[in-house]
């Protein structure tokens, strides 16, 4: 691969009108600080045209390219410490919302949009755009699409790829394809947006989608539930859905420790409790007019009470509660970015092995060394964030030679049920290792046939998804 920095190739960019830039920091240091890609240089195209044009000029001088997005990604998909630097490729400047069909609930959009700017752009159409998770305002939806992100809304409306009806995107030899369809119907051959959709920029850049928007709900509740442990946690979830049915569209998991952490780290932060519980629920519902969404909560709180499946419930009671609520376990990557894992892990399991699952990683995993575990999140979708920490007083740089084990561990005992190593934040550079363990063969080998045939060269996004 040639570096991007030759002056030839950087030259050949400057005559096809193509704007460039050192790479800062913020293109090549991963969030979290685990991964440094090397010094090289950045494209900023500002329309597809000229997305196609660098995509061209790299496959002909055979420059690898990064795909890349808002940095926000967890798994390195964004970063290369490792090979020849790599061209990034920024989608920032393609940022603009193409259109609006209020009527058939769709929008077309660039890639470059944050996941906010989709939010207000629906809601200004009296429509809602539901993916959302913490890193929204920078997240963009082309990335989104490109790892099939997940977040806090999926129990409700799916993931990034449930949500995409189209897309257009630039091909590794520099093509266009024309996907932008708002169809929810087309049954014409091999589905490229699906195969588009999770390839993490191994198989082409996303430049534009069609998405499905919805309605916005008349009226939202949303409220913490305090439970004896996740098997509770999951009851609770049943009784939601016998008397909610679609309308809950969150139902996320916070730990005792998740709350301890939140206390250490952000002391200001206003917590639900008084006293932290054992496990927690924050649970949103979303009713169309007709529908009181704070009597269908208050209604399965006494259910749940009188269950034994709740112990405590709090109810927001104005527009800034609910806020101060979502602020809880949203502030939650920050709190554990403060405390400083050895090691994060985004799984997810079949719903009914989660309370195994966490009771038996609980037992086995202090066995390794001592550590603090706080397992949180979207429980309605199976997937939690199992996050190691050091005990209290040491750092985590100690122990970072027993990162690995731990790992292995909890993916062993994920796997072991049923579940995945990766649940919404794809593969990149960070799990390419479990992928080539725990993939099945065949799925394995179609992969690299699928990239080998589109992007024989190799240049788009090297060493992610499959190793170099
Ligand atoms: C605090 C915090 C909370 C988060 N919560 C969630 C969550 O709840 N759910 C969830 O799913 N994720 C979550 N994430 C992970 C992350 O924000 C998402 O994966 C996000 O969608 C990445 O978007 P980005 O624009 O930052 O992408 P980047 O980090 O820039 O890129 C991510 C990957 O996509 C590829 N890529 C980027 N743009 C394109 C394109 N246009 N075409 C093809 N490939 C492309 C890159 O090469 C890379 O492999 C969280 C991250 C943080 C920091």
């Amino acid at each position: 691969m040639l570096n991007p920095a030759d002056t030839t190739f950087a030259e050949r960019l400057t005559q096809a009108g193509i704007k460039t830039r050192d790479a800062t920091p913020a293109y090549t240091h991963e969030l979290r600080g685990k991964f440094v890609g090397k010094s090289t240089i950045v494209a900023l195209p500002n329309s597809t045209d000229e997305v196609s044009r660098v995509v061209r000029l790299c496959n002909d001088a055979r420059v690898g390219l990064i795909p890349f997005g808002g940095g926000t990604g967890l798994v390195a998909g964004q970063v290369a410490p490792e090979g020849p630097p790599p061209l990034i490729l920024s989608l920032e400047r393609l940022n603009t919302v193409r259109a609006i069909y209020p009527d058939e609930n769709t929008l077309v959009t660039e890639a470059g949009v944050t996941l906010s700017n989709l939010h207000a752009a629906a809601a200004e159409a009296d429509r809602l755009f539901p993916l959302s998770y913490a890193s929204k305002d920078s997240a963009l939806i082309g990335s989104a699409l490109a790892v099939n992100s997940g977040g806090l809304n999926v129990l409700r409306y799916g993931t990034a790829r449930e949500l995409c009806l189209g897309v257009e995107a630039v091909m590794p030899n520099g093509d266009i394809l024309h996907g932008l369809k708002r169809l929810r119907k087309d049954n014409t051959g091999y589905d490229l947006r699906n195969l588009l959709i999770g390839s993490e920029g191994t198989l082409g850049v996303i430049t534009a989608a069609a998405l499905k928007l919805y309605p916005q709900p008349a009226q939202t509740a949303t409220a913490f539930f305090a439970v004896r442990d996740p098997a509770a946690a999951l009851q609770l979830l049943t009784l939601f859905r016998e008397r909610a049915v679609d309308a809950v569209s969150a139902f996320e998991l916070l730990s005792g420790q998740s709350f301890a952490f939140l206390t250490e780290s952000h002391p200001d932060l206003r917590q639900p409790f008084e006293t932290p519980p054992l496990w927690a629920v924050l649970t949103e519902l979303g009713t169309g007019p007709g529908i009181d969404p704070d009597a269908l909560m208050a209604d399965t709180f006494e259910a749940a009470l009188e269950a034994g499946v709740a112990t405590d419930a709090r109810l927001a009671q104005s527009g800034q509660q609910r806020a101060e609520f979502w602020a809880v376990r949203e502030t939650l990557p920050e709190a554990n970015r403060h405390i400083g894992a050895i090691a994060s892990h985004d799984i997810a399991l079949p719903l009914v092995e989660v309370p195994g699952f966490l009771d038996e990683a609980a037992q086995a995993l202090p066995k390794l060394f001592e550590m603090r575990i706080n397992a949180f999140g979207h429980l309605g979708d199976g997937n939690l964030h199992y996050n190691i920490f050091p005990p209290q007083g040491a750092t985590k740089e100690a122990y970072k030679d027993r990162a690995a084990e731990a790992t292995r561990l909890v993916h062993d005992l994920a796997m072991a049920r049923g579940g995945t190593f990766s649940a919404e934040h794809g593969v990149g550079r960070a799990k390419t290792g479990d992928l080539q363990r725990y993939g099945d063969p065949a799925k394995l080998a179609a992969m690299r046939a699928i990239k080998q045939a589109l992007d024989p060269n190799g240049i788009m996004n090297p060493g992610a998804v499959l190793p170099l």
